[in-house]
Order: structure tokens, then sequence, then C-alpha cells
């Protein structure tokens, strides 16, 4: 008798995949597990995937997003050759360990991150070290000043939510021009650079610092901000060289990643920035209020600069409150992992969204 296993290759044997959040099919159901936006795609997104000729769909798409790329550029103001595109930044982050990573030094990231970083690391069987987060669930770059072969984190940091200022980004760069860079920024717009601009101790995006630095890699996504989860595009901003070696890794793997929609979509979401700023401030608005309500309830809020918070209660079990809400069709986050084995992290919602969470939090305080 064969078992399934004997057809596995050997690596696969080996893996342990990234699981995602729940992603519930039918439901009525409040999401806050998954870090989406609260609020729809920019109107003028979704006219331009109406618009597109479907019969366009029996072609393949550009394979180098050419355009998206070039609105992508003028906005952040690069060129279009230090932009990548792929589907969804998750695979732009694969394609990036794959194209800077797979060398003989360990890589460097925190013990309390991203947990895609460890699996892809297993995937391409690469070394790394864990670096513990300080005990404010900080990372302090200092800690940061040891042989390695990469660095990787997500500013601000997931699932903790806390940003590292430019000015912290900026000695971690010096320290290590040897190794690539990689600077995660999946939830960037929503940290709120100081009134002044954009000054070294803010919680801001580093993607102008690629200018100055050819080691540091920028990665963004549109599933979050844009609210394009359910569309899959991500872009990395760099140095003209590393954008080469990702484009040689992704024609070694899907010459045609973004598809015709995704593409039409994306370029109108760029042109429409008055909306994307209006859900993000949104977003940060209610951030505001929920830290507030929950803070009047006694639970600690670790300071976020996402869509997101990280909480704990001194006298609630977290997975018991997480289940407690699955009950009443609210999906929050749980990670058992150690350290924040007693947290809970929950999406900012609309305030609706928000209010009718903190009222199964009552009533879960009363019961
Ligand atoms: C959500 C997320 C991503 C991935 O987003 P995509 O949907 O694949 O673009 C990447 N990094 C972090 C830290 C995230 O939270």
């Amino acid at each position: 008798m064969t078992d399934k296993n004997t057809f596995w290759s050997p690596l696969v044997h080996q893996l342990e995949p990234y699981v995602p959040g729940e992603q519930p099919v039918g439901d009525e159901l409040i999401k806050l597990n998954t870090n989406e936006s609260p609020y729809p795609p920019s109107p003028k997104a979704l006219a331009a995937i109406s618009a597109h000729a479907i019969d366009n769909l029996r072609l393949y798409p550009d394979p180098e997003s050419t355009e998206l790329r070039e609105v992508i550029a003028d906005y952040h103001r690069l060129s279009s050759e230090q932009v990548f595109i792929g589907n969804g930044s998750d695979e732009v982050l694969a394609h990036a360990f794959n194209a800077f990573f797979r060398q003989p030094k360990a890589i460097l990231f925190p013990d309390l991150t991203y947990s895609f970083y460890p699996a892809y690391c297993q995937l391409y069987q690469i070394d790394y070290n864990l670096v513990a987060l300080n005990d404010r669930f900080e990372i302090d770059v200092a800690d940061y000043r040891q042989d390695n072969g990469g660095i990787i984190f997500p500013n601000p940091n997931a699932p903790t939510g806390i940003g590292l200022s430019r000015s912290a980004i900026i000695s971690l760069l010096e320290a290590n021009p040897r190794s690539v860079v990689i600077i995660d920024e999946a939830y960037i717009d929503y940290a709120q650079p100081s009134d002044a601009g954009v000054d070294l101790q803010s919680v801001a995006s580093v993607l102008d610092l690629t200018q100055q630095y050819n080691n540091l890699l920028v990665v963004h996504t549109l599933s979050k901000s844009r609210a394009f989860a359910g569309l899959r595009v991500g872009y990395a901003v760099g140095h003209v060289d590393l954008i080469e070696a990702l484009q040689r890794v992704k024609n070694s793997f899907n010459s045609y990643p973004i598809d015709r929609l995704a593409q039409q979509a994306a370029i109108a979401s760029f042109g429409d920035e008055d909306y994307f700023q209006l859900s993000v401030d949104k977003v940060i608005a209610s951030r505001t209020r929920l830290v507030s309500a929950l803070e009047q309830l006694q639970f600690t809020c670790l300071p976020s600069a996402a869509n997101f918070i990280l909480i704990h209660h001194a006298s609630i079990d977290a997975p018991a409150l997480a289940s407690f809400l699955r009950d009443r069709k609210i999906i929050v986050r749980y990670f058992s992992t150690p350290r924040i084995d007693q947290y809970i992290r929950i999406t900012v919602g609309t305030d609706q969204q928000n209010q009718f969470f903190l009222e199964a939090i009552d009533q879960f305080l009363a019961a």
C-alpha cells in the first residue's frame, strides 16, 4: 500500500504552510480578523473593471504590467524600472526571499511578526534567526547589529501594529550596507506622519530612501488601504538592480501574474487620491475612538499605526473572548503564539461594526 506521502518531494514533508485568517463563505459576519478595509474600493476602480472589454479576456495581459508600473512610479515620483508588481504582496515577498535571501547566512526578522516569513524560509530553505521584540513589543534596531544574510520586517509591524521611526530604519540601513533590507509597508498608509510633515521621528514610508540605499526594498500592497484584498496586487520599490533580480525570478515562475482587470483597477485606484485619503482617514478616526472605548473597559491596546489593534485584558482569557465573539458572529484573530497568547487582534471596522464589537465585549464582561 502506498501512502500519499510516497509521491511527495522530501521538502514538502517538512513544510508548515502559512495559515490565513478565516474567510467565511455565506454567513452574515462582522469580519474583524484579516485587516481588510471596511470600505469598498474606489468607484473609479470599479468603473474601470466594468469598462474593460471582456472579449479581451481571451488575450493574455501585459506580462510586465507596464502602464501600472508607470502609474505607481509617477505616484511615488520614481522611474518605472524601480517598480516590480506581483499577485498580491505575498507573491512579491516570496520572490524577494527567493531572489535575495537564498544564500548561506541566516536572515533576521522579529520573533513576533508576519508568519508568512518563516513559511517562505522553509519553502526556499533559508536559515533565519528570530530577533525578540523588546518588552514593549517594539523592534529595537540595535538588536539587528549582528552578522546576517538579510533583514525583513513589516512597518508598522504585524500583529503588534507598532510603527518604527524613519531615523531607526536609517540607522538599520547604515549598519547593514551589505544585506538586503526589506521593509514590508502593508499598513504604512494608516500611520499618521507628524503635522510638520515627514520628519525623522515619525512613522512614515521609507520608500523614498530607495533612491539612496541600493540594498533597500520596500513592499506595498493594494489589499489593505486600497481595499483590493480580493484583486491581488502588490508591488516592490527598490534600486533597478534589485528589481531586475525580482523580474528574473518572476519570469522563471509565472509570466502573467497580474490579470487584465487587476491592472486596470489598480491604475484607476492610484488616480483617485481623494477617495483613498478619505477612506484611510475614516479608519484612523475610528481607530482612535475604538482605542479609547477599549481603554475605558480596562483593555491594554498596543499603540497602533495600522488598521488593527492588538489588545489584552488582565482579567479576560483571550481565546475564550475570541470564541464568545465568534458565537456572536464577530470574527477576530487569536494567535496561540507565546508572548501574545493572551491578546486578540482586531481589525478596525466601520464605526457601526466597532460598536457591535464593543457591545459584545460588554456582554462578555457582564456574563
Ligand atoms: C496583509 C499583509 C501582506 C499581504 O498582503 P497581500 O494581500 O498578499 O498583498 C503582507 N505583509 C503583511 C505584514 C500583511 O499583513
